[in-house]
């Protein structure tokens, strides 16, 4: 019997939550963003979750690659573009849309023979100061790939810092969609704004982000970029992470429990050991009181996450035994919940699940 811990993708729920983006940005074609290996769900089945996407977002030319050979043959954009000159012939080959961020990666294109024509989207750096042009430098910059033989669509792009706040204070999303109508001015070419963030909260903002590609990730996986529940957004968990009790220790006052002897008992009381540990992605930060579910159940994470287990207050739950079901989040248990309570975000949490954790479809 394999180790009782098991992620279970819910692919009709990626088909959902695709939808809900569709719904909220109408004219907009979607790039389903399948970064990190789909947030963790698995590249392959991200594809298939998203199959309806207009095209898919990642990070790596190997994974686009492998999107290729999978069988994907829409578009395909690589959202920090190529780290290197020989990327790409590969770009123009298996047709792969690039960002294009720096001067660095003009002159890659520059110097390299173009036999196939490719698109690329420029990013304007309107605030993040992570990635792109700034609005002033942009035109020029545009004008430059312009002049490269090969080069056919130019998407503009920027990306926002505080897209799951309308009023940020020190960067709003207006403010960003203001720079970017300034930098893009009279420049031809599809625009793509919105991350999830921006997709979620556009009824209620700019036309400016109702344009012609949108690039949502976190909402597809049923999590919520900040603001307002996932369920609030009609939303469902895309990935639903359960395991059982394989342990059930009676405690009386006075004992303690795992490393560092974090928790006391105050009384007599059970205390369930769960099959899951900071090695398969669970946060090892996660306090006394983060919530799992056991046997329909709702308690609380008690003492320290260890690498292959945790314990859990059983003192809520009729009948506990070794074999009762938990579910660590997902289903019935929104991730963004647990990872307030871990001091994370729903993102880290899909991306750490370890490798060894086995994943199902259902
Ligand atoms: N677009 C770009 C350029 C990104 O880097 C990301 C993720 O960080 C996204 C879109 C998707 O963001 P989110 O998961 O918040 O929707």
């Amino acid at each position: 019997m394999p180790r009782p811990l098991c992620a279970t993708i819910h692919l009709d729920s990626m088909q959902h939550n695709l939808a809900r983006a569709r719904s909220c940005a109408p004219q907009a074609k979607v790039w389903a963003v399948v970064k990190a290996n789909a947030y963790g769900h698995g590249l392959e089945r991200g594809m298939k979750g998203f199959a309806t996407a207009d095209g898919l977002a990642l990070i790596e030319t190997e994974n686009a690659l492998r999107l290729r050979e999978l069988g994907w043959i829409k578009p395909i954009l690589l959202l920090e573009g190529i780290f290197d000159a020989s990327d790409v012939p590969l770009l123009a080959e298996h047709n792969i849309n690039s960002t294009v961020h720096c001067v660095e990666q003009i002159k890659m294109l520059e110097y390299t023979q173009l036999y196939r024509p490719i698109d690329v989207h420029l990013k304007m750096n309107t605030g993040m100061n992570r990635l792109g042009f700034k609005p002033g430098e942009y035109a020029a910059a545009y004008k430059r790939l312009r002049a490269i033989p090969g080069i056919r669509n130019i998407t503009l792009m920027t990306h926002f810092a505080n897209a799951d706040e309308l009023e940020h204070p020190r960067l709003a999303i207006a403010d960003q969609v203001q720079r970017f109508q300034r930098g893009a001015e009279g420049l031809e070419g599809e625009r793509s704004l919105s991350n999830s963030g921006g997709v979620l909260h556009q009824a209620v903002l700019h036309a400016e982000l109702q344009n012609d590609w949108v690039r949502p990730g976190i909402m597809l996986y049923g999590g919520t970029p900040g603001g307002r529940t996932a369920q609030d957004f009609g939303l469902r968990p895309t990935m639903t992470l359960t395991s059982e009790i394989i342990a059930i220790q009676q405690l009386v006052a006075g004992d303690t429990v795992g490393y560092g002897s974090r928790f006391e008992a105050t009384g007599p009381m059970q205390v369930g050991v769960v099959a899951c540990g900071y090695a398969d992605g669970y946060p090892r930060h996660a306090p006394h009181g983060t919530p799992v579910i056991v046997d329909g159940v709702r308690t609380s994470v008690i003492g320290r996450v260890s690498m292959d287990m945790m314990t859990v207050d059983l003192t809520p739950v009729r009948n506990a035994r070794v074999g009762s079901q938990v579910t660590l989040w997902g289903d019935g248990l929104p991730i963004d919940e647990v990872a307030a309570a871990a001091g994370t975000i729903g993102y880290e949490l899909m991306c750490a699940l370890a490798p060894r954790v086995r994943v199902t479809e259902g």
